[in-house]
């Protein structure tokens, strides 16, 4: 029996996506050394409706020294971030020398902000590559995975936070117990835990099935947000929808008594009870959709090959290794991955071998269609790639179902 992460009780699985490879693992062409691969498949606990994998992949296989993902990529994102720190500084700081961590700082896209506005904070950051960009920027840097012990330390060190801040990191975390004690470590008694993550609602809603891939682990809702928070000794306090990286939505969390939840929580867990998010209805209808768009998407690929149309990918993404393997999509069908990451070009996509060149081959010579893997940003490379379409080019998209914008 499968068993939840958070209560311990029974998980039911709903969907299997088959043997997937880490999704960062982009390989040198000479690279004869085996590939690592697990069982990628998904459950819901049927008493907390917390959303989790079923079968974990150790974290320094994920979160290592060259960790491929840079936060402060998409002039989008940016802002987003920006934003947040202003918000933070404006409404969190209490006291004459406020402090603010964040978990998994990636490049310091948002404490770049804060180091900048002179107040203190530190990044804990396990993947030492992204970290020194941080450093760079003038950000504060542990190099070290968060949990109990490291936000204990922290507090040794530096003192109680106002702010506890994660982005697309929680959600990485199978052990949230650790994260939790840390929390409640190294918070003020009145500071917030504040973090963003996909959420399930819009993964539902949109089939965005390759939000599903290894660094993954939970897909939260209000709902099972709530219930491991109170677990913890800690409540869902406010939560706000993102329209970030295809839907996300921002908890804050704090001591029972230190703040009431605002009419937001109550709203949010109300839809999420009328949509039934995690009925086995909803779980199996997602099941089935994902794999109608996976013979879809199979069925165009190999209709454009016979008729002689070429097709390059664009944006090496995390979530795009779900998608090529998951759908059995190789170089026959994608000839390459078109990206701007210096670290993944001349390197081929994990499981998939698609070659991954840099961005700006994408016009020597133009293919006939590209098949968008970075979706969530679409607008902003539609916009950025005009040329494309002038010269009859066509972009590929398969979420909520495969569709060619014309
Ligand atoms: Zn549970």
């Amino acid at each position: 029996m499968l068993t939840c992460r958070i209560c311990g009780a029974s998980v039911r699985e709903f969907v299997d996506f088959g043997r997937q490879p880490l999704s960062d693992a982009f390989r040198k062409p000479d690279d004869t050394s085996e590939e690592y691969f697990f069982r990628l498949a998904v459950g819901a606990c049927e008493s907390c409706a917390m959303v989790q994998l079923v079968e974990e992949v150790p974290r320094d296989r994920m979160f290592h020294a060259d960790y491929p993902y840079h936060s402060s990529g998409s002039a989008l994102m940016r802002e987003h971030f920006r934003r947040t720190a202003q918000e933070f500084l404006e409404t969190e700081l209490t006291g004459s020398d406020p402090f603010i961590v964040e978990i998994g700082c990636n490049d310091g896209v948002m404490l770049s902000a804060v180091h900048e506005a002179g107040v203190r904070h530190l990044g804990v950051e396990p993947s030492a590559g992204v970290g020194e960009v941080a450093r760079g920027r003038g950000v504060e840097v542990l190099t070290e995975f968060f949990e109990d012990s490291t936000a204990r330390a922290v507090r040794d060190e530096h003192g109680p936070a106002d702010v506890i801040f994660s982005a697309n990191t929680i959600c990485h975390i199978p052990y949230l117990e650790s994260i939790f004690l840390g929390v409640d470590a190294l918070l003020k008694p009145g500071g917030v835990f504040v973090f963003e993550d996909p959420y399930w609602g819009d993964i539902v809603e949109r089939r965005s099935f390759d939000q599903i891939y290894d660094e993954h682990f939970y897909f939260f809702t209000a709902t099972s947000v709530r219930a491991a928070a109170r677990s913890y000794g800690f409540d869902l306090v406010d939560v706000r929808r993102l329209g970030v990286h295809g839907g996300e939505v921002r908890y804050s969390i704090a001591r029972p008594e230190a703040r009431t939840p605002t009419a937001a929580v109550a709203e949010l867990l109300a839809e999420e009870e009328a949509r039934g998010l995690v009925t086995r209805e909803t779980l199996d209808g997602f099941a089935a959709g994902v794999a109608g768009i996976r013979d879809d998407l199979v069925a165009l690929l190999r209709d454009l090959k016979a008729q002689g149309r070429s097709v390059v990918a664009y944006g090496a993404t995390a979530k795009s290794a779900t998608v090529t393997n998951y759908c059995g999509i190789g170089p026959d069908l994608a000839a390459k991955i078109c990206d701007s990451t210096p670290a993944k070009q001349g390197r081929l996509a994990p499981g998939s071998r698609i070659p991954v060149v840099p961005s700006e081959e994408f016009a020597e010579p133009y293919p006939d269609h590209a098949l968008l893997f970075a979706w969530n940003h679409a607008e902003e490379i539609i916009a950025k790639e005009p040329a494309f379409r002038d010269n009859g080019g066509r972009w590929i998209l398969y979420v909520p179902e495969v569709h060619v914008v014309e």
